[in-house]
């Protein structure tokens, strides 16, 4: 079988860009490959995160995940933090990135200006970081996001120089990015994506709001000049809702344009809204259930930590050995 390696930060809710670009795809994986899931904290305090809130989270992300579907008994689910091979991987790749490489991403550009007061280290080096979670696990496939795809072409890159160098060392990993909803936008700015840390509430729907505030914020959703349903580049607004609406129906895109034909925007606003409140309550319904199970919830990522653990360690030993270090 394939290996499979993703992860989330766990920096605010989860948005419903993060279940339709990522965990929705995730749990579907789970039959055909060999998937391993993780929350990744480690990542998350490249921006200044309360650790209270930081700790909270972090359970309901991983909460989240199993209330999403996927299932401990077919993926190792686990907190990267408890797993020190990521951050000692890092530490050797990044003796093997380029500052020029680095100051290239999109992503650093776009939040070292979101956070221009804690321009951080980290935040520059979250990419080697990022390589280091999926070559640790000599991961085939990557499922992300369109906003993630210059950092697993940067780990490629890593990947490869250091197999260059070193002799076959690391699988070359390849992104897998879902057809439809690989990039949600903002309900509030269609220009921006979806973002879990985005401050504006009206902006995103959560994965945890409830059926009338889910139906409030879509009805408050930016469109566009113009009456038509249709997507089109001058029409960011209607081509994210349409997007959002194919991905939690399953229609293609064509079909939900069809669905809507000589309708008005309130009308179709409000279709979207209850389309996706239907498919958050089962998820919100298992979250629930899962809260009151805190034990059982803990005896998961413990697991999960210990079979991530065995995978990552061989690969850190053969690294180790590789680069000219002494085994202990
Ligand atoms: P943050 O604002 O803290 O960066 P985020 O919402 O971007 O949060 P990440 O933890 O950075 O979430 O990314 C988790 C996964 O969700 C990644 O695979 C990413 O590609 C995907 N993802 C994030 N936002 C979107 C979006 N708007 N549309 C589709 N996929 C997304
Ligand atoms: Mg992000």
């Amino acid at each position: 079988k394939k290996r499979i390696f993703s992860g989330v930060q766990p920096s605010g809710d989860l948005t419903l860009g993060n279940y339709i670009g990522a965990i929705k795809n995730w749990a579907k994986l789970q039959d055909d490959y060999e998937c391993i899931y993780c929350i990744v904290d480690l990542h998350s305090i490249t921006v200044r995160q309360t650790p209270a809130d930081l700790r909270r989270r972090t359970l309901e992300v991983l909460m989240q995940y199993m209330a999403a579907g996927i299932d401990p008994e077919k993926s190792v689910i686990f907190i990267q933090s408890h797993v020190s091979a990521h951050a000692e991987l890092a530490w050797v790749l990044g003796c093997n990135a380029q500052m020029g490489e680095l100051s290239r991403m999109t992503q650093f550009k776009e939040k070292s200006k979101k956070h221009a007061d804690n321009i951080n280290a980290g935040l520059f080096t979250y990419p080697v970081l990022m390589a280091a979670d999926i070559l640790v696990y000599q991961a085939d496939l990557v499922p992300v996001g369109h906003d993630q795809l210059q950092h697993v072409e940067i780990a490629r890159d890593i990947a490869n120089r250091f197999n260059h160098y070193y002799s076959d060392t690391f699988t070359i990993p390849e992104a897998y990015i879902p057809k439809v909803g690989q990039r949600i936008m903002s309900l509030q700015s269609p220009e921006n994506k979806m973002s879990k840390s985005d401050p504006n509430p009206n902006g995103c729907i959560r994965l945890l709001d409830d059926k009338d505030t889910i139906i409030r914020k879509f009805k408050r959703a930016v469109t566009d000049s113009g009456s038509e349903i249709k997507s089109a580049a001058d029409k960011p607004g209607v081509t994210n809702l349409l997007s959002i609406y194919s991905a939690v129906t399953n229609k293609t895109v064509e079909e939900a344009e069809k669905d809507f034909e000589g309708k008005g925007y309130g009308e179709f606003k409000l279709a979207v809204g209850e389309a996706v409140a239907d498919t958050l309550a089962p998820v919100q319904a298992e979250f629930c259930r899962l809260q009151g199970d805190k034990e059982y919830v803990e005896s998961v990522y413990k697991k999960g930590a210990e079979a991530a653990s065995y995978i990552a360690s061989k690969t850190l030993r053969k690294v180790y050995k590789k680069v000219g270090f002494i085994a202990k």
